[in-house]
């Protein structure tokens, strides 16, 4: 049985990272041209550095929630894939391990001048910091406009889920948003989210309107039994 899990930056919420769009969210501080697109780099490098470095910094303060201990445990009795939109690793942390990021990650950095050149990083990225071939560094993170180079592969996987878990996301980002057209038809899908929506032409959809760390706790418990 396989059982593919969606999350996005709600299932991170009780270990403490805001999430980018609830009230209090990043981007009421920070306008996502400026610091999460190409554009905002080109013209400002520090600014944007500056940013994830804090991300970065946060994140390393944080534990994985029972929401992330709950889905690692899937494993012991199901083949689980997670898919996710965060760029932080609080699943690995927490014990999964086939975690597919869509967005990048905060702990890791990439040339500006060859995106294959990709390395670990826990300390901040400065103006100035260069690859081994010469170029400057900047966080692996897929920012608005870039290409989702994931998506074929996260496509695929969803296409084998005999069930469907979505867990914290607002759908509201695309193309991540589209996953949900590759669930096998009459496959089940759980949509945990205290501000879950209903989603348009997707049938068998059961709605949790719950905190990650109750709902998934509480569907995890189901589905081991
Ligand atoms: P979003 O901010 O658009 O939506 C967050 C969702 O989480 C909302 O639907 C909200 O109702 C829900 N939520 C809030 N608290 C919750 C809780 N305790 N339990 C369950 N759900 C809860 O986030 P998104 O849909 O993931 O899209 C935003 C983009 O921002 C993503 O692409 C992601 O890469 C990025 N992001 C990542 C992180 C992270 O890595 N932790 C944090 C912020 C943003």
């Amino acid at each position: 049985m396989n059982i593919v899990v969606f999350t996005g930056a709600g299932i991170s919420a009780e270990s403490g990272i805001q999430t980018f769009r609830d009230t209090n969210g990043l981007w009421n501080n920070h306008s996502v041209e400026e610091v999460a697109t190409p554009a905002g780099f080109k013209k400002n490098p520090e600014l944007v550095l500056n940013f994830y470095n804090e991300r970065r910094r946060d994140l390393l303060k944080v534990k994985p929630n029972n929401a992330h201990f709950a889905l690692a445990e899937l494993e012991n009795k199901f083949d689980v894939h997670i898919i996710t939109q965060n760029v932080d690793d609080l699943h690995e942390r927490a014990g999964s391990t086939k975690v597919l990021h869509l967005h990048g990650e905060l702990l890791k950095m990439r040339s500006t001048g060859d995106s294959s050149l990709i390395l670990p990083i826990t300390e901040d990225i400065k103006v100035g910091d260069k690859c081994p071939k010469g170029f400057q560094l900047r966080p692996h993170i897929v920012w608005f406009t870039e290409q989702v180079p994931n998506m074929g592969t996260a496509h695929e996987i969803t296409e084998s889920a005999d069930i469907f878990i979505v867990v914290g996301t607002s759908l509201k980002v695309y193309p991540a948003a589209t996953l949900l057209e590759s669930v096998t038809f009459q496959k089940p899908i759980y949509f945990i989210d205290p501000n879950a929506t209903k989603i348009d032409g997707i049938p068998n959809v059961k709605y949790i309107k719950k905190k990650a760390s109750t709902g998934v706790t509480e569907l995890v418990n189901k589905l081991m039994k």
